[in-house]
């Protein structure tokens, strides 16, 4: 996997460490949570913890699906594109934190 550095924190995000993408750049999970839950008004706070459930639940399922081993080759392609959907989603979720 390639390193991507947490422009919160300013570590390495090491394999396995849950991440996402947003407009600013790289950031750990929890990293952006703690900053979106700084940022976001009291009224949007309950929707934040939800979101932030189901990014969690996102993000593991990404990482376990990335550390599948011994996978048989005919497989490999649909993993890739499954690994691709489940990004997708935990970018969609990403997203909706920003925004809030
Ligand atoms: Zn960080």
């Amino acid at each position: 996997m390639a390193e991507f550095k947490c422009f919160d924190c300013g570590k390495t995000v090491k394999t396995g460490e849950k991440f996402t993408f947003t407009k600013k750049g790289s950031v750990h999970f929890e990293c952006f949570i703690s900053q979106r839950r700084k940022e976001v008004s009291p009224e949007k706070q309950e929707t934040l913890r939800s979101l932030t459930v189901l990014l969690d639940k996102e993000l593991q399922h990404l990482i376990s699906v990335l550390d599948m081993r011994d996978v048989p080759e005919s497989l490999k392609e649909t993993l890739r594109v499954k690994y691709k959907d489940i990004e997708k989603a935990c970018g969609e979720t990403t997203r909706l934190i920003s925004d809030l």
